[in-house]
């Protein structure tokens, strides 16, 4: 951030009075430019064994696929969110289950929450951030072109719990700048 949002002013990069970390603070009008993570929320939808996955139309990671999720909305819950995602992305209604996982993604400055979910009918389709939307077996799960992994992880957890014919849930901690 170089100018203040709020009047337009150069903003400078200092810790407040009282706080620990650098914020960007406008000298002009004096508000404190906070900046935390953002929440990302989506799910794993089910439907006859299948799972719904959508192949992305736009970046990051264009022609990767996934499943529906996105950014958090203001004045929504998060079983809301991942609704909505899924409406926008995959052209579904879904019915939100029980939370699957939270992934703590650091280096994007990012939380993932992912629910557990079922379709609500059979219709499905691409919105206009899929290229397009796939019922798939588990087995055809194309691991490989997976477009974030925490997708793979909550996906994996998904068919693992499925398995084990339990619905728990999971933490992850992921940050690309520890890895070689
Ligand atoms: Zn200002």
């Amino acid at each position: 951030m170089n100018f203040c949002p709020q009047c337009g002013a150069r903003v400078e990069l200092r810790v407040p009075p009282g706080d620990h970390l650098a914020r960007h603070v406008c000298e002009a009008c004096g508000t404190i430019h906070y900046q935390n993570p953002r929440l990302v929320v989506g799910c794993v939808p089910e439907h006859q064994g299948r799972i719904l996955l959508c192949r992305r139309a736009i970046e990051p990671r264009r022609g990767f696929w996934t499943v529906p999720a996105g950014f958090f909305e203001n004045g929504e819950t998060l079983q809301q969110g991942a609704a909505r995602e899924s409406r926008e992305e995959a052209l579904a209604e879904v019915g939100i289950g029980s939370l699957l996982s939270i992934v703590h993604v650091l280096h994007a400055r990012q939380v993932h929450v992912f629910f557990r979910a079922t379709l609500l009918g059979p219709e499905f389709g691409a919105g206009p951030e899929s290229l397009e939307v796939e019922l798939i077996r588990p087995e055809e799960i194309p691991w490989p072109e997976l477009a974030f992994p925490s997708t793979e992880f909550s996906l994996r957890r998904y068919l693992e719990d499925r398995a084990a014919g339990v619905e728990s849930h999971h933490f992850a901690s992921l940050d690309r700048r520890l890895r070689q």
